[in-house]
């Protein structure tokens, strides 16, 4: 993937650029000070001083015309640049109005700097301050830090799996896993995936994170078979659930990571189930069934994930060439309070049975909740009743203990 921002570090004294270079680029400060200045007329004038948060030569995003000032560190500073070209790439994929907008504003902002005569590159007294720009500014600092430092978060090992136990109800014997994606960050602490995967997936981070997933669980997994042999001879091998996000999976270089990985011989794919969301099912129907069906080719189950939730009609049910569907935490929760609840699970399931689709319950926190479920034959559950999501150690140690619930 090419890398649209890049990181560098500037020496203090360092020159970051000189008046009238070319400029093809924005810097945003992550850390340090920068000085801009100009020489014209012969001796030195300090035009602005910034530091962490602020941005500069940004004027270069919309026109590349040469630079009019000089930028200068004045201590060891980190820059974030922002390239022309990736912004374009960006713009490119957004509405019309946007670029539109952006050049009409330096538009208006050159005409404000020759009405009040301020020499070339200072910026004039009218430029967007206050609150508003402010909080602007901070937002979009935090946004581009934070994705900066997941896109580091891969390569310096920071995301871990937990996995979750997911048990068959009748027998309350382990049935499979579903692999849940953490961020340990050394500056934000542990990430939730609610947090962070939205991002990624805007980003095409998700790519390679989704495949880094993929990658581990299925190498984990392999390592928990023999165990599971000698504690539960009898019994079918669990499978391992890895979700998969929709822009992973309708990426042309998502689909062929995840199949190289898939195809690797770490472990046998037919013990791999994907996790997949309606909202997936929704747009282009076509194209993903034949996605769908491929990924089906190489061996593995697929799931449908929080069933209930998205909007995908039944009929697409039936199009896709679903294993399993998950009936989403949201029905299971109040189903020992309320009737309606119950009314919906019980219809859900039995639905599930004439379609030949195994039925997951997720969320499942009480022994009322399970009783019911197993009541209305439900095959499987998931959900802190069982067991929370637990890191590799204390699922070996669960397995050492042949624990069933
Ligand atoms: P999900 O796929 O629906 O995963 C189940 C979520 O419910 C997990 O949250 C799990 O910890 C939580 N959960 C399980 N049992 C219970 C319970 O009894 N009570 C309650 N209150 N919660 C329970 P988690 O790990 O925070 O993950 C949130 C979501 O992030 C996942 O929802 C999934 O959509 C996404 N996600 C997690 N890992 C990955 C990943 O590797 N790739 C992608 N694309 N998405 C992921
Ligand atoms: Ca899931
Ligand atoms: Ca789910």
């Amino acid at each position: 993937m090419e890398r649209q921002r890049e990181s560098r570090s500037y020496p203090i004294g360092a020159s970051i650029f000189r008046e009238g270079d070319h400029g093809d680029r924005a810097f945003l400060i992550t850390r340090g000070r920068v000085k801009i200045a100009t020489s014209r007329g012969g001796t030195e004038r300090t035009l602005a001083e910034m530091t962490a948060g602020d941005v500069f030569g940004e004027v270069a995003l919309i026109d590349a015309g040469p630079r009019s000032a000089d930028a200068v560190a004045l201590e060891d500073t980190d820059l974030l640049e922002i390239r022309q070209s990736s912004l374009a790439n960006t713009l490119g994929d957004t509405d019309p109005l946007v670029p539109l907008m952006l050049r009409v504003l330096t538009e208006r902002f050159r005409e404000a700097q020759s009405r009040v005569g301020t020499p070339e590159g200072e910026l004039p007294q009218e430029v967007p301050h206050g609150s508003a720009f402010e909080e602007l500014r901070r937002c979009a600092a935090e946004r581009v830090e934070l994705e900066e430092a997941l896109r580091r978060a891969l390569e310096m090992g920071e995301l871990e799996l937990h996995y979750q136990p997911i048990v068959s109800l009748a027998s309350g014997v382990l049935a499979g896993f579903e692999a849940l994606v953490r961020w340990r960050s050394p500056h934000l602490g542990l990430v939730s995936p609610e947090q962070f995967v939205p991002l990624a997936e805007r980003t095409g981070l998700i790519d390679p994170i989704g495949n880094w997933v993929l990658e581990e669980s299925m190498r984990t997994h392999a390592s928990w078979l023999d165990d599971f042999r000698q504690a539960f001879p009898h019994e079918p091998l669990p499978y391992m659930g890895v979700n998969v996000s929709p822009a992973q999976i309708t990426s042309e270089t998502g689909r062929a990571l995840l199949t190289n990985t898939l195809r690797s011989g770490a472990l046998d794919p037919r013990l791999v189930r994907l996790e997949l969301t309606e909202s997936l099912l929704v747009s282009e129907p076509e194209l993903v069934g034949r996605i769908l069906r491929d990924l089906k080719g190489l061996g593995v189950s697929l799931a449908i994930d929080d069933f209930g939730t998205g909007y995908s009609s039944l009929r697409t049910l039936c199009d896709f060439p679903f294993d399993a569907l998950k009936i989403d935490r949201s029905f299971v929760d109040p189903m020992a309070q309320c009737e309606d609840s119950r009314r919906i699970v019980r219809s859900i399931i039995a639905m599930a049975r004439e379609l030949q689709l195994a039925v997951v319950a997720e969320g499942i926190e009480t022994e009322e909740q399970a009783e019911l479920l197993t009541g209305f034959g439900c095959g499987f559950g998931q959900g802190y009743r069982f067991s929370k999501p637990a890191p590799r150690a204390e699922i070996d140690d669960l397995l050492r203990s042949r624990a069933t619930w």
